[in-house]
């Protein structure tokens, strides 16, 4: 039987990937819910395309071109943030969690309090409230497969060595792993001379030499915030401690992750750099959808490298690891201020360097605490914005940013 699905950020880039699979295998997915944030246009035009019962758009001012373009097809239409999270609780075999940012977080969370199975792309989710999350999850049975490729490259080690164990989420405590590795391209700016960083435009930073994604997680993987991002993602996920998480750098992205065993064996997963591979392993887990990608070309390749992170280089992935060390609300502080920083990259009021700036700025004045409900996390990553928007402004103005002194 097909498998029902809710794309959430269809007109994104892993919602447009989920649907370019779908489209390969039509009798085997029934797309239900497609969700969007302002793209009403695209979303209409899916809509048309894929004939789902519902769709939903966050930005209310697209209501009328979406009611218009769908006018007498007989697909419910929804607008609205709220109504978008609603639309994450009908029940379907598979929520693809493909909305950017925190955003995303109120809906992943809606499918999981409903116990479905959600196919997480949004790491934000996890980075930022990575115990509200998983300790729902627990509760309600709902299973969280990963669609980051090293994450999907774990879990299929993981399942490798363990068999089909069910989701990951409660597959803590599986005895044998003594640590992971991610792997890292290091982004476009891996040989650059170091005194050039201040001049990086946003035009090149999202120039990613291996993926082609979103802005954000683009920019995110020219500092390798990315990379931090999804180390406290991985702590989450599989319940590992940060010293079990290792970071490579491995310019050819063949290998994506490896799974250490305590008796000295290593199982790794190797694929393209092409994102539809681990959507595919969530859309079709327990089984394998037979889609036939471009075969990954080893010989082609020649050799696999391995190297370092570098302090100097990416100074964001280290602050990711602090955040995760330190715990309590640093991650949430931690995703908030990348979050306002990168927009303000983007937007050009402020330079490559600026977003560590920010970030350990925010982190620095962050106060000790814990995050255990939806709405600690939500207040804590509004009172963060607010700060890291007055260090962008301070930046933006030439004044430093300790003369702006306040705290979250
Ligand atoms: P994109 O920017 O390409 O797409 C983001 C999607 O989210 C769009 O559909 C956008 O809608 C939607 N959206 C934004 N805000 C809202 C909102 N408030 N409510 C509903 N929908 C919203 O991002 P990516 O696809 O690149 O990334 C999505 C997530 O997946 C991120 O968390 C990223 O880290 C993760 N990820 C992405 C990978 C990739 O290859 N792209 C790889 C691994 C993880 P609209 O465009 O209509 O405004």
């Amino acid at each position: 039987m097909a498998k029902q699905l809710t794309i959430l950020g269809s007109t994104g880039s892993i919602g447009t990937s989920t649907l370019a699979l779908v489209e390969g295998c039509p009798e085997q997915f029934d797309i239900k819910v497609l969700v969007a944030g302002r793209n009403a246009g695209l979303l209409a035009e899916q809509a048309l395309r894929y004939r789902p019962d519902a769709v939903g758009l966050a930005d209310e001012a697209g209501e009328t071109v979406l009611r218009e373009a769908l006018a007498g097809s007989g697909i419910e239409i929804m607008c609205g943030e709220a109504a978008c999270t609603e639309l994450a609780r009908r029940p379907v075999d598979i929520v693809i969690a493909g909305i950017v940012g925190l955003a995303g977080l109120p809906s992943v969370l809606a499918a999981v309090e409903c116990g479905q199975t959600v196919a997480l792309a949004n790491k934000e989710s996890l980075v930022s409230a990575g115990e509200v999350v998983t300790a729902m999850a627990r509760r309600t049975g709902a299973r969280i497969l990963p669609v980051d490729s090293e994450h999907s490259a774990i879990f299929q080690c993981w399942q490798g060595w363990a068999g089909h164990q069910d989701d990951l989420v409660n597959a803590s405590g599986v005895s044998g792993i003594g640590r992971i590795c991610l792997t890292a391209s290091g982004g476009p700016f891996r040989d650059r001379d170091l005194d050039s960083f201040d001049r990086i435009t946003a035009a090149e930073a999202v120039r990613h030499p291996n993926w082609e994604m979103g802005q954000k997680i683009s920019v995110d993987s020219a500092t390798m915030m990315n990379k931090g991002l999804e180390v406290i993602e991985a702590a989450w996920m599989f319940d590992l401690g940060p010293a079990q998480i290792d970071v490579l750098i491995h310019p050819q992205v063949a290998v994506h992750g490896l799974v250490y065993f305590n008796d000295g064996s290593v199982i790794g997963q190797l694929g393209t750099a092409d994102m539809k591979t681990p959507i595919s392993v969530a859309l079709a887990w327990p089984d394998r959808l037979d889609w036939k990608p471009e075969p990954l070309d080893l010989l082609s390749l020649g050799s696999l490298d391995f190297m370092a992170v570098e302090e100097a280089r990416y100074p964001c992935f280290f602050l990711a690891r602090q955040a995760l060390a330190s715990g309590g609300i640093m991650p949430a502080v931690l995703n908030a201020a990348n979050e306002v920083a990168v927009a303000a990259f983007l937007d050009g009021r402020i330079g490559f360097t600026g977003i560590g700036a920010i970030v350990d700025d925010c982190l620095q004045n962050a106060p000790d605490g814990d995050v255990r409900s939806l709405e600690a996390v939500l207040e804590i990553d509004a009172r963060t914005r607010r700060l890291a928007e007055t260090r962008c402004e301070s930046y933006m103005s030439g004044a430093s940013m300790a003369k702006t002194r306040g705290g979250i």
